[in-house]
Order: C-alpha cells, then structure tokens, then sequence
C-alpha cells in the first residue's frame, strides 16, 4: 500500500484544465454495492479553486440540477482514465489529501506489529518480553491477537511488564481484566504486591508501605 502511494506520486500529473500539479487524494469511502466507487483507493484530483473546470461547474450544476455544486477534474492512477467528479463543494476533497509521513508512521507500526506477532510463538521460550508488549500496547492491533499477548504475560513472569502495561490505558474492558489478572499472578510468583497508595511494588507480606509508608491492610 505505501509502495503504490510513493510510486503514485512519482508520476507528477497535471490538470489538462489549469496546469496545476493534481493531488493524490483518498477515494471517498462508498459503499461497493451503490456503483459509485471508482475501483481505486487513490483519485489524483486537481484542487485549484482557479481551474476553469471548478470555477464553471456552478453555474452549470445549478442551471442543469438546480443544486449547489461543481466539478473537480479526477484522474485515476495507474492509468489515464479521466472524469469530471461532482463534488458539494470547496472542501470536498482538501481533508483527504494523503499525507506521505503519515502513511509512513502506519507502515513501520504494521512492520513492527507483523514482525512482533511471528516471535509470539517463541517468545516465550527465549525469555523475550519485548514483542509481547509490542502487540499488547499497540491499539490499532486486532483484540484476539492482543488477548494472546496478554496470556503470555505470566507465562513469561517478568516483572519488567508491570511499568509499560500499567502505565497503558486498554479501552476493552474484556482485556483490561485479562492484563489485571496476568500482572497479579506474576507479582505473586515473585511474592511482590502493589502498594494501593503509591503504586511502587512491594513484599506482600508487608504490613506497611516501604516507599510512602502508609499502612496495608492485611
Ligand atoms: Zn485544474
Ligand atoms: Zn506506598
């Protein structure tokens, strides 16, 4: 996906109307089953509020529909196909524009993701906490491959996960309470509690916290 956005915007196209370079935009999202999708992820799109095409489209939409609106010239990439795209206005399309930088962010995380997920199985074995947090930190994550993540935990029974884990915050509840249940039995294994008050770990047994003091109740 990242390849065919860079190599899109190898291909510089220009408005046949106005000259200006055209803007590789994201295709509307239209549901397939309407017929108006154009069959491509990417429109190149010119956005130059000048363009003759855009400027004209006003008044001809309002004399032949009777609405407000106007064309923008689309091509698509890949090939030359061209068309004069409706649109409700100046904004339409300006949103979408694809962002480089961004698309790069979202590559190396699904990189770092897939590549996380294929040490899982052997993680623990190797004694490796790191892609198990990997994939239990990261949101854009599918939940059962998360879910797993979360069962290696006190597999793993390094006390390491407690600072990352706790300092996440899980919007599944379901989760949440899987990480809760795995972050206590791996303080359990190394005879380790949190202190309610302070939250540094400390002996279960204790009766008062060594970091803020306070009592524990028993
Ligand atoms: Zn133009
Ligand atoms: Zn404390």
């Amino acid at each position: 996906m990242l390849e065919d956005v860079l190599r899109y915007l190898e291909e510089k196209r220009s408005c046949p109307h106005c000259g200006q370079t055209l803007s590789l935009c994201h295709a509307p999202s239209i549901h397939v089953g309407d017929g108006l999708g154009w069959g491509s992820e990417y429109l190149f799109i010119c956005l130059n509020d000048e363009c003759p095409m855009f400027a004209g489209g006003w008044d001809f939409i309002a004399q032949q529909y009777g609405h407000v609106g106007s064309y923008r010239y689309m091509e698509l990439p890949g090939s030359r196909e061209n068309h004069a795209m409706m649109v409700a206005g100046k904004d339409a399309f300006t949103g979408s524009i694809v962002d480089v930088d961004e698309l790069r962010r979202q590559d190396q995380r699904y990189q770092k993701l897939q590549e996380a997920l294929s040490q899982l199985d052997t993680c623990v074995a190797e004694r490796n906490l790191v892609p198990v947090l990997t994939v239990l930190l990261d949101d854009a994550a599918r939940l059962d491959e998360r879910k797993r993540a979360a069962s290696l935990l006190a597999e793993l029974n390094d006390l390491d996960c407690v600072e990352p884990v706790r300092n996440h915050s899980f919007r599944d509840g379901s989760l949440q309470l899987q990480v809760n249940m795995a972050l206590k039995a791996v303080l359990e294994h190394h005879y380790l509690k949190e202190c309610p008050y302070c939250a540094e770990l400390i002996k279960a047994r204790a009766r008062v916290c060594k970091h803020c003091k306070h009592e524990l109740a028993a």
